[in-house]
């Protein structure tokens, strides 16, 4: 959809006092490993070089508006390349959340109208539209595992397949379906928690209940918890942090060390 705007631009070096900047709002970031971090930053750099930023509703793209939405973008593609991204250039900011305005036709033929209230969204092979008021409170909110830009981006790599189900284009059949295994058996007992929790007055969930609404949305708040707050994560969802760490790389891959 922004494929005309696409433009060939030099990668330009991440200036101290902005890439410091971020990792002061940040420390999610600034806690990863140190080789982690510098390539989180070669990252950032290309990123910013081929996408194209739009600023709604009033908002003003400045060079640190870009870089925390390029910084937390890149972290889920540090090992797998930028090359999962290259299906879209636009990326959409608005000041605060969007009202959308939504159709559904039930089966029954029944047209209902609603408005759903967003922090993000993503399109298939289209842009990303992100509210900066949410990115920027991820900055303090990776204790519960909230992060709206790699929500976002996430979706994007589940979607590059054609289809948003939980799963990421994998090499081969039966490797989909070892991650369809875990991944909905991960999805139902959480969906079980959720009613529990919200139903029964059972214990809150630590993972945001969003991720109770479908298959795809769990994929996605799940791996905003793995990548911000990766011990707690650990605590509830074992199998799958193998699962993600198999396909992400697990810290310690390519020369970093454990965090
Ligand atoms: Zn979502």
């Amino acid at each position: 959809m922004f494929g005309w705007l696409r433009k060939h631009r030099a990668v330009r070096a991440i200036p101290d006092g902005l890439w410091q900047d971020l990792l002061l709002h940040y420390p999610f970031l600034a806690a990863r490993p140190g080789a982690q971090i510098l390539k989180l930053r070669e990252l950032s750099a290309q990123f910013l070089a081929t996408k194209e930023f739009h600023g709604a509703n009033g908002m003003v793209i400045t060079d640190p508006v870009a870089l925390a939405i390029a910084a937390q973008a890149v972290l889920p593609v540090l090992n797998l390349g930028l090359a999962w991204y290259d299906d879209f250039v636009g990326i959409v900011v608005h000041p605060d959340e969007v009202l959308a305005r939504r159709t559904v036709t039930d089966e029954h033929g029944v047209v209902h109208r609603y408005d759903e209230v967003l922090a993000g969204e993503a399109m298939d092979r289209g842009p990303v539209m992100l509210s900066w008021r949410d990115v920027q409170a991820a900055g303090s909110r990776a204790e519960q595992g909230y992060n709206v830009v790699i929500h976002e981006f996430i979706h994007k790599i589940d979607m590059r397949d054609g289809t948003a189900d939980g799963c990421p284009p994998l090499p081969s059949r039966a490797a989909h379906n070892t991650w369809l295994a875990v991944m909905q058996a991960e999805y139902q007992a959480f969906r079980e928690k959720v009613i529990v929790a919200e139903r029964f007055g059972g214990e809150p969930t630590w993972l945001d209940p969003y991720g109770a609404t479908a298959i795809d949305e769990f994929f996605a708040v799940a791996c905003e918890a793995y990548f911000v707050n990766r011990q707690r994560f650990a605590r509830d969802f074992e199998p799958l942090l193998a699962l993600l760490d198999g396909f992400f790389g697990a810290p310690g891959v390519n020369g970093a060390t454990a965090s």
